[in-house]
């Protein structure tokens, strides 16, 4: 089979070409594994935490992408629930110990034994992968392939920085960056909390025209006061700046919800303007967003088609993996990054 591997470490822009096209064996499911013949993978700024060492893979080589569709090729014995053919999900949770607190408390994407679709265990940007049976989902008609990929990471973690915000009808929900996850969070917001207004900080004019579009009600550049104070804001960025500028923003017990699995290095100096009465003080609360369990997938799929959320898609051939990874690097982002596999 075709996939795009990653052999070694690099940093883009730099490096324009991080994975390599190779042929590999088909791999073989295991007694609990479903084969998956893949159709579609989107394309996550984890991968490039992945590939600049942020959050490297334990062992390389290693096949990324963890927004996967495809079809069911073959299963191993024990598995139910599946059958030939059939269309399935995989999202950035590949698996989970199951016996630990925090698997049998439903906060599984803790748990200590967490393993990450694409960096602990082949994903995919491959022709076919292999993944546990209970780690995957139907995926709802309303959807194609490509629709359905972004919506397995982007949009359930944005589902979850929507559950951490606490957020509430009529408040005030601000969103620092705009791609792939903020998108879909503002779709999210916009038809289960109508009187939200949303307040969008973004660097390129072209994401603030984007999320005008979509309907937030003010955008602005990262930097920049609010019109109105927020109760909430979800950070989907790379950088520390619009953490700290966020919190300006917020109201007296508000919450900032970090929806990112590392934080990019670049500009960490600026964490040293935190000024604790100006951004701290009135009990407000900084909290991250870890991985997805399998119920946010679950929840977040039936809730975007029930809305129905048809996200914006950019597609790329696998082969030109490394143009889209660095696309997402450069910022190059309208909508949601998806490679077409099969
Ligand atoms: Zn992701
Ligand atoms: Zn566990």
């Amino acid at each position: 089979m075709k996939a795009m591997i990653l052999k070694k470490l690099a940093s883009l822009p730099a490096c324009e070409s991080p994975l390599e096209l190779v042929e590999l064996p088909i791999p073989v499911p295991g007694d609990e594994e479903i084969l998956l013949r893949v159709s579609t993978c989107g394309v996550c700024h984890t991968e490039l935490d992945e590939i600049e060492g942020r959050t490297a893979p334990p062992r390389l080589p290693m096949v990324l992408g963890h927004q996967v569709v495809g079809h069911v090729e073959t299963m191993g014995r024990e598995v139910s629930g599946f059958a030939t053919g059939d269309r399935a999900g995989v999202a950035w949770i590949y698996s989970a110990c199951g016996v630990c607190r925090f698997c049998l408390e439903g906060t599984e994407n803790l748990c200590r034994e967490f393993k990450a679709t694409g960096r602990d265990a082949n994903g995919g940007y491959a022709e076919y992968m292999t993944v546990p049976a209970a780690f995957a989902y139907p995926i709802p008609s309303a959807f194609s392939d490509a629709q359905a990929a972004p919506l397995l990471c982007a949009g359930a973690i944005g589902y979850r920085s929507i559950k951490l915000a606490s957020l509430e009808d009529g408040q005030n929900l601000g969103l620092t960056g705009f791609g792939a996850s903020a998108h879909l969070i503002l779709m999210m917001v916009r038809h289960r909390y109508p009187n939200v207004k949303i307040f969008v900080f973004a660097r390129s004019e072209e994401e603030r025209a984007f999320a005008r579009e979509l309907g937030a009600a003010w955008t602005g550049e990262t930097g920049e006061q609010a019109p109105e104070g927020l109760a909430s804001v979800i950070d989907t960025t790379p950088a520390w700046k619009p953490v700290v500028e966020a919190l300006k923003n917020l109201e007296p017990g508000g919450r900032l919800v970090v929806n990112a699995i590392r934080k990019e290095a670049i500009d960490q100096d600026y964490l040293l303007r935190l000024d604790y009465p100006t951004h701290l003080w009135m009990e407000k609360e900084i909290k991250s967003v870890a991985n997805v369990t399998r119920s946010d997938v679950r929840a977040f799929l039936e809730l975007a088609a029930e809305i129905p959320i048809r996200p914006e898609i950019e597609e790329y051939a696998l082969e030109d993996a490394n143009r889209a990874l660095l696309e997402l690097k450069t910022r190059r982002v309208r909508g949601a990054k998806v490679l077409r596999v099969g």
